[in-house]
């Protein structure tokens, strides 16, 4: 990872990492579930845990738009419900020809999970994948490590 956002297509994004098509595949068939009847801006997401599980997730709209979750946070929950805790990877779908990276909450949500985690922005109209890294998503973030030092 060389430390930005790098534009490549999906061919070339599974030879980044070999779970990546795995990864497309169950964010492609959670974005096919989105419950988006408001926005309608369909969105599945898919992480890939450090012992090789793929857990899929989905956007889930609220008339009470606050109680929305996202994709991303949606496919998080999925994994540590299962019992995962480390998180090594997070692949997004979008319905836009440019991918879109994950919003700010979800990205706060990652941060948990460390700053390598690799993040794949894919779109499902086309074959453009975004490729970066959490710690270039969301640089200086906030962390146990604010807690820690307020503690003392
Ligand atoms: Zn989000």
């Amino acid at each position: 990872m060389s430390g930005e956002i790098e534009r490549l297509d999906r061919i070339a994004a599974a030879s980044r990492l070999a779970e990546f098509p795995v990864m497309l595949d169950a964010a492609l068939r959670a974005q096919a579930h989105a419950r988006a009847p408001y926005s309608g801006f369909r969105v599945g997401a898919a992480v890939l845990t450090s012992g090789g599980g793929v857990y899929p997730g989905c956007n889930v709209e609220s008339a009470s738009y606050g109680a929305t979750i996202c994709a991303e946070r949606s496919a998080i929950v999925g994994a540590v419900s299962a019992g995962e805790t480390a998180i090594r990877a997070l692949a997004v779908v979008t319905p836009t020809p440019e991918p879109s990276t994950p919003c700010g909450i979800c990205r706060q949500l990652m941060a948990e999970f460390g700053p390598d985690v690799i993040v794949f922005a894919a779109s499902s109209l086309s074959d453009v994948v975004l490729i970066t890294t959490l710690a270039m998503l969301l640089p200086l973030s906030f962390g146990a490590a604010n807690l820690d030092e307020a503690a003392r």
